[in-house]
Parts: C-alpha cells; structure tokens; sequence
C-alpha cells in the first residue's frame, strides 16, 4: 500500500437526473432520455425509476412504451449536461488541481498530498456530494469511491450503492470485498476476459490477486501483468490531468476524388477538412499553435510542411489561413489526389479552466457549431465550402477522439448505429 489517495467521482443515471432536476414534474418516475424520439430512436440514459421497470441504455424508444406505457420520453440536450457537468467540475477543482475528468459524469480526484488519512477523504467525499445536492440540486447524486490506486477507486465507485461512497483503505478490505463480487464487476474485465481467467483457473478478484504474476503474464502478456497488478493493489497509471492526456494533434484528411491541381477546388477541400478539425479542437476546448498540411500527387510525391504559428489557431478561418499559407508555399503542378491538414503543439484555450468552459471572445464560432450540431453538419459555413456538397464527410464516431465534450455526442451516434 501507498499513501496515495484517489476519489473516483460517478453521477448517477446522469442526463435522466439532469432533466429530472430541470423539470420537477419529471421526478421519481420512469424517464428516458432518447437520442431521437421516433420508434426506433434509442434510449441513451435512464432514470432510476425508469431501469426498476427494465428501460435500460440502448433500448428502442418503441419498447420502452411497451415496457412501461406511461415513460416520460426526452429528447437530449448536449449543452445541458455539458454546462452541468462544468459546474461540477468547478466544486471539484475546489479540492485538488490534479483531475482527471474520465467522461461527461465521471472524474478521478488525486487528493495525496491534499490529505493524511482515508478518515479525511471520507470527509471530502460526503462534503462534495452534499455541495452537489446543495448547489446544483438535490436530484443529482453520485457514487463516490476513495482508495489507494486508480482502478480502486474506480471499482469501489461501481460496485457502491447509488448516492453513496464506498472506501477501500486496507488490503483486507479489498480483499474481503474481492471475495464476494462476480470478477466481471471489475473495472476493465468483460466476458471474454472471464472466460480466459476461468481457463486459467482464476474465479475472483482474490484467485486473479494471489495468482503468481509470472503464470499469468505467459498466458496473457502486459494486459495480464496490468489486471494481475490492478487487483494486487498496484498504481498502473496514476490521475492523468487534462494537460496530460492531450492528443498530439488533431487533423483530417481526404482522398479527392476529382483530382486535380486547380487550387480554387482544393482550397473548398481544404476549407472542409479545417472546418472539421477546427470543430474536433473547439469540442476539445484546445486551441493550437502549430499547422501541418500539405498533398500527394497522383503520380507520385507530394508535400507536407508544419510550421508553428505567430498565434494561437482556434477558429476555422484562421485554421485555413494557416494550411492554405503553406500550400501556396509550393503550389502543386500536377494532379493532387490526397489533401491533409492537421493542428499541432495543442493546449487548453488560454485562462481557461480545463475544458469546460466556453470562450467569450470566440463564441460566434461556438455559435456556429452549435448550429451545425443542432442541425446537422455544414448548415452554416464557409462560402469557400459552397459547392462541395457530401464530399470530406464528417466521420465523429469513427475514429476515437480524446474530447471528452464530444465523447457525449459520440455515444449518442454511437448508440443510433445499433
Ligand atoms: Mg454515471
């Protein structure tokens, strides 16, 4: 054991409470909050109420009302839950500058340093959900786990009753606890893995943590050694700060398909592909200060430059002033077949808060994409992009995006494809 200490942060049945906070005709029924509201629109959150009935995540608008014909369906409202979880996460801020917020509702506290003992994080825990109830609404609640490593506090959160708080502080604890839960509840482990575990003769969280480590990394290589170390009570990875986990960069690009080197068609291209990599960084709250972009040629060769820029690049206009700058640096003279542009050297927006904010000198851009979000992709934008019609497509729920704002419209899309 360290004497580290991690609060792992869970609302509960989130977007359902939300609305069941926004609308007190909501509460303490069966409420669903749908992707769409049509029969075969899907329901992307439940209310507690709502899963006592069996209307669980995923289930079809059409049998929730078979289920339970008196539901109370909601359409959902992104910038709702958002500008929710924002506030939350500013009462958590009040406790450590080292969080990591995990999705829309969920966030890892590191308090080491913060606190001496788990009778102190205890403190901190009922303090942050009464906070919650007091300053947000009391139909918000949460689950709240504190242990040593972040996969322990994790999983005292998900196994912990509903409005509660569950604390691992000793190596007996854990272990009394990982006798009694299906290994399946541990964070990580799903069915397949199950299976592989029982080969291995490993049941429960106790088999997996007295199994020899060195058995176990034969049979299953690193992902062994990390759920071997996970159930010993060992750090893998620590709290990642927003900072930390940044990506790289964000970019797009895209095989034309009428090759050509006329530059006012590739420019309506380009437009495209830094409208969507700009609308990735604004989700992400980022702004960049470095551009990369650049062609292939049909037949053959092609070429790339980046470049850091004088300031930072946040909205879509400035991303293409950048990219088209350094395609007009060496135009190409024959057919190009492939356009990339991409963001570099990425922050958080400047005097911001990690991402949940919104900027007050760039909100005609955010008002922008919140159109397009509300609309569909491209109802406002450039006249550069007229006449580009369906080519460069939006491809949000294809490629996994670090944006933990956009993690929430992606679960969305993500669901509809079922
Ligand atoms: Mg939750």
């Amino acid at each position: 054991m360290t004497n580290q200490f991690i609060l792992h942060i869970d609302m509960n049945s989130y977007f359902a409470s939300v609305e069941q906070q926004a609308n007190p005709f909501y509460r303490g029924k069966p409420v669903g909050v749908c992707a769409y509201l049509s029969p075969k629109g899907c329901i992307i959150a439940s209310s507690k109420e709502a899963k006592k009935v069996g209307i669980k995540t995923g289930c079809l608008v059409s049998e929730a009302k078979k289920l339970y014909p008196g539901v109370i369906l909601v359409k959902n409202e992104p910038a709702k839950y958002r500008s929710t979880t924002e506030k939350i996460f500013k009462i958590l801020s009040d406790y450590t500058e080292r969080i990591e917020p995990y999705s829309i509702d969920e966030a890892f506290l590191d308090l080491t340093g913060y606190i001496k003992n788990f009778q102190q994080g205890e403190k901190i825990a009922l303090e942050i959900k009464n906070r919650i109830k007091k300053e947000m609404g009391e139909w918000l609640t949460c689950s709240i786990g504190l242990s040593w490593t972040r996969f322990l506090a994790k999983f005292a959160s998900d196994i912990c009753e509903k409005d509660n708080c569950l604390i691992i502080d000793s190596i007996k604890k854990m272990e009394q606890i990982f006798s009694q839960v299906k290994i399946t509840e541990a964070w990580g482990i799903k069915q397949r893995m199950e299976r592989r575990l029982n080969q291995l003769g490993i049941f429960t969280l106790l088999d997996l943590k007295n199994f020899p480590v060195s058995n176990i990394m034969q049979a299953l290589g690193k992902p062994g050694y990390y759920l071997w170390a996970n159930a010993n009570g060992i750090e893998i990875e620590g709290v990642r700060t927003q900072e930390e986990i940044l990506p790289k960069s964000i970019g797009h690009s895209y095989c034309i398909p009428k090759q050509t080197n006329d530059l006012k068609y590739l420019s309506a291209v380009l437009m495209k592909l830094c409208e969507k990599t700009g609308r990735r960084l604004r989700e992400s709250g980022l702004e960049a200060q470095g551009i990369c972009s650049g062609y292939s040629l049909k037949y053959g060769g092609g070429y790339f430059k980046s470049q850091k820029t004088a300031e930072p690049l946040f909205t879509t206009e400035e991303i293409f002033k950048a990219a088209y700058n350094l395609i007009l640096q060496n135009p190409p003279e024959t057919k190009v077949y492939m356009l990339a542009v991409s963001v570099t050297r990425l922050k958080p927006l400047a005097g911001q808060l990690n991402l949940f904010y919104k900027a007050k000198n760039k909100n005609l851009c955010l008002a922008l994409d919140q159109i397009n979000d509300k609309f569909g992709e491209y109802t406002v934008f450039s006249g550069r992009m007229w006449g580009m019609g369906e080519q460069a497509h939006d491809r949000i729920g294809f490629r996994k995006s670090i944006a933990i704002l956009s993690k929430i419209d992606q679960t969305i899309y993500e669901k509809e494809q079922i």
